[in-house]
């Protein structure tokens, strides 16, 4: 009960400060939404993409997950990308994973977890397809590393192959899709691919080892 009666005296406190300096800051955010980015993130606890990135109330819609899955028959994933691209009209749809990702590990071993198994079936066939690559990491941290990273690449090549996404780019219009990893050692932020816009920069994603930045 601590715990959560520090929620919301944290809660009324930092509400206090934001207006005591702005007035107005939440009335001006109660009307429309209108952010430029769709964040498909982990559920993980360490993972505070918003916090971090500075981003205030109405700048990003968010939808989290166990691992930052984009599968095509999750219904969920998919409305809240529909509504993003077709009404919010985001310009940039981000796949953010994180190292150490509790999610990744699992799908990367042998042990078996019950129905979570079955939402992490699509990383171990990542795993699979990038067998030869990844036997040849000797270090098992960073083939963990390469695995996220992967993952997050696998992800947003399944948003590009959704029917949302393929509408919007055969009108010639955005979304911008792009492929993070965050570092919970740090708290920075790293470009895996940037800019995916079309079908020939979504087919390289699965072959394209890593993007530069500039990108
Ligand atoms: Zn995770």
């Amino acid at each position: 009960m601590e715990n959560l009666k520090r929620l919301f005296e944290n809660n009324r406190s930092i509400v206090a400060e934001v207006t005591q300096a702005d007035p107005e800051y939440f009335a001006r955010r109660a009307g429309k939404q209108e952010p430029h980015f769709l964040l498909i993130g982990c559920a993980d606890s360490r993972v505070p993409i918003e916090t971090l990135t500075g981003v205030a109330p109405g700048e990003m819609f968010v939808h989290r997950n166990i691992a930052n899955q984009a599968l095509s028959a999750d219904i969920n994933v998919l409305s809240v990308l529909q509504y993003a691209v077709e009404v919010l009209d985001v310009k940039h749809v981000m796949v953010c994973g994180h190292y150490q990702c509790g999610g990744v590990k699992a799908a990367m071993g042998d042990q078996s977890y019950g129905l979570v198994d079955y939402w992490l079936a699509g990383i171990r066939d990542t795993v699979r397809r990038h067998d030869f690559e990844l036997q040849r990491i000797a270090s098992s941290e960073e083939r963990f590393k390469r695995v996220v990273e992967l993952n997050v690449l696998r992800q947003v090549y399944n948003l590009s192959r959704t029917p949302v996404v393929q509408g919007a780019w055969s009108r010639g219009r955005r979304p911008l899709l792009h492929g993070l990893v965050y570092d919970i050692h740090d708290g920075l932020l790293k470009p895996l691919v940037l800019q995916v816009d079309g079908n020939d920069k979504a087919r390289e994603l699965l072959e394209t080892p890593r993007a530069s930045i500039g990108d």
